[in-house]
């Protein structure tokens, strides 16, 4: 929806250089709108908001009523700090489920991994998504020698509340410095929630990217994403628009698909979406063809995180 954010994680925008997209670059409220409606009518049954912080945008609640009434089930990706200003209109517009990025339990580490000091807004946030009876994903990536020692922390709010936490393996993107030897992998996640805890698999979704499981006696659950160590492309049917109107047919995809000019121009998009989707690779976006810790992020050639959507 848009690539500006009020967090700044050094993971997801790089540290300095990176240009915000101006106003007209950005697809309008109707564009999107017109966008999505072509997209169900091709056949996609499930669009999900993301950024940047889709919250931050003013005219976040008219594309949300807008798109609410599409007939498609509508999620939401957020940092969680304007939560407050808008559960009321997620909760009349029919919003169930929503991932929300907290990577840490402690504020001193969200100062450092956010750049901003809003660790109680974000909780407190999560708090009341939970207790007004929204599902709720907590999207935590875990990166060596940051927060992987807080692992069990994370598993231990799963006891009461009933979230799913959703630990996802750091992938490399512009100017995020990612390196193999900060990816914290699934078996490494596991090994360590072994330590503490027993826990079983889940039965696999169709479409699911992430592996689900269950600890004995706990309300809530959690699920590991895999990219970098275990990649589940085979299974994933994602494809992203851009806030500036670009479609990618993976994440990692280094083509894209300009929508926005020929929907400014008044001309038909279809063939366009259905090329680029069957062009989409077998595997990353065509772009990692080695093993996670043979790769050099140099080589990729992508966006960051922040401007695609994740
Ligand atoms: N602002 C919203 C938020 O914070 O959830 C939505 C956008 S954010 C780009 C979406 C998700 O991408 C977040 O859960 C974030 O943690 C994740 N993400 C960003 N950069 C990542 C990276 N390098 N590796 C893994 N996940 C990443």
């Amino acid at each position: 929806m848009t690539d500006h954010c009020n967090l700044r994680c050094f993971y997801c925008i790089p540290e300095e250089g990176y240009l915000f997209s101006k106003q007209d670059q950005l697809m309008t409220a109707e564009e999107i709108i017109t966008l999505s409606s072509v997209f169900v009518r091709l056949g996609v049954d499930k669009i999900r908001l993301t950024g940047g912080e889709p919250l931050v945008r003013k005219d976040f609640p008219i594309i949300y009523e807008k798109l609410s009434a599409l007939p498609v089930n509508l999620h939401l990706t957020t940092n969680g700090i304007l939560i407050h200003e808008h559960l009321n209109l997620l909760k009349k517009f029919g919003c169930r489920s929503i991932n929300l990025s907290l990577d840490t339990l402690n504020a001193d580490t969200f100062l450092l991994l956010t750049r901003r000091n809003q660790f109680q807004q974000v909780y407190d946030n999560m708090l009341s998504l939970v207790n007004s009876g929204f599902n709720v994903k907590v999207n935590v990536v875990v990166m060596k020698g940051i927060n992987e020692h807080e692992i069990n922390r994370f598993i231990g709010l799963t006891k009461f509340m009933p979230v799913d936490i959703r630990f996802i393996e750091f992938m490399p993107f512009e100017g995020n410095y990612w390196v193999a030897a900060k990816v914290f992998t699934l078996s490494e996640i596991l090994a360590t929630i072994q330590t503490e805890f027993n826990f079983e698999a889940l039965p696999h979704e169709k479409n699911e990217t992430a592996k689900r499981f269950k600890i004995n006696g706990h309300r809530g659950t959690f699920s590991i994403i895999s990219t970098m160590s275990a990649p589940f492309c085979g299974d994933c049917n994602r494809i992203r628009l851009t806030a500036d109107g670009k479609l990618k047919n993976c994440l990692f995809s280094k083509s894209e698909t300009d929508l926005r000019t020929p929907l400014r121009e008044g001309k038909p998009v279809d063939e366009l979406i259905r090329d680029c989707i069957l062009q989409k690779s077998k595997m990353l976006g065509g772009q990692i063809n080695v093993h996670y810790e043979s790769l050099s992020a140099e080589e990729i050639k992508n966006r960051s995180m922040i401007s695609i959507g994740g």
